[in-house]
């Protein structure tokens, strides 16, 4: 049983409108489902993938208007990365204002979020094909490269100085983490501009119960399943501190919406629809791309 590659990327925002300015203005993803923060409905969480909302592609937003900055640091995942045509990067340069090198671009969302660029594929076009993978900042490393390899089936695929580059074992689509190993960085800080946790894929609902045995058999706190009406969720902190998550493939975002309306409507789980008058007063207008 090995992991196949990330699921989605959640992080924490400030402005909702910025963001979805951005992510869809600037980058060209589809915002494929606008909902609230089930544990927070009077806030929104924001879907952004490709049209269809496939695992491997989907980053996510907690937008808290006004809430404090977080620091970047170890025991966060402090970049993420996404894939695009080897042909655009010049494209890409120059529509973010910022320099090509060795096939990467660095950049920022608006809340300082650290962002990358990473050239790979031959598809047509400019267009962000999904992640190319995260990277994870360590105070020490060897328990997450444990956790990476003897676990969920990565391998080493290089090294540079206190960078170890690992990749899923079938290496498909989303499969790659960094781990910077940063002994004298200061600890991150939770807040606006960065990463919540890194969501994994599970293929099935029985895989992610056999993730969940395995997990708690090697003596990491797993949550039990939980259901984020998309998806269905375990999380776990890993040894270096990140928030990790394995969710499930199925069912999807056309659970509730066509595919070809996905991102359209403010969408609430069933339990949340009783609600929905005072939701719909409480949460900040959002102006969604046409
Ligand atoms: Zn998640």
């Amino acid at each position: 049983m090995n992991i196949p590659g990330i699921h989605h990327v959640t992080a924490l925002a400030g402005d909702p409108q910025r963001n979805l300015d951005f992510y869809t203005g600037v980058l060209g993803l589809h915002l494929v489902k606008l909902t609230v923060n089930f544990d927070d409905p009077g806030t929104y969480h924001l879907y952004y993938a490709d049209a269809a909302g496939t695992p491997g592609t989907i980053l996510t937003f907690f937008p808290w208007p006004g809430a404090p900055k977080g620091r970047q640091g170890t025991g966060q995942t402090t970049s993420v990365a996404f894939r695009v045509p080897v042909d655009s990067m010049a494209y890409w340069a120059e529509r973010l204002q910022a320099e090509s090198m060795d096939g990467r671009i660095a950049f920022e969302d608006p809340d300082g979020l650290p962002l990358e660029l990473v050239a790979g594929g031959e598809g047509e076009g400019t267009a962000i094909s999904g992640f190319h993978g995260v990277t994870l900042s360590e105070s020490g490393y060897e328990s997450t490269a444990q956790l990476l390899t003897n676990t969920f089936g990565y391998r080493l695929v290089g090294r540079e100085g206190n960078r170890f580059r690992y990749a899923a074992a079938d290496g498909g689509a989303a499969s790659h983490i960094d781990v910077l190993c940063q002994p004298d960085a200061r600890s991150g800080a939770m807040g606006v501009g960065t990463v919540h946790h890194v969501a994994f894929r599970a293929e099935t609902d029985d895989i992610q119960r056999e993730w969940q045995a395995k997990l708690t058999r090697e003596r990491h706190n797993v949550t039990p399943i939980l259901d984020r009406q998309y998806f269905h969720s375990i999380y776990f902190r890993e040894p270096g501190g990140v928030l990790f998550e394995i969710a499930t493939d199925p069912p999807g975002f056309a659970t509730d919406e066509k595919p070809d309306r996905l991102g359209t409507h403010l969408k609430l789980p069933p339990w949340l629809e009783k609600d929905r008058t005072e939701i719909e007063r409480i949460l900040p207008p959002l102006r969604l791309p046409r």
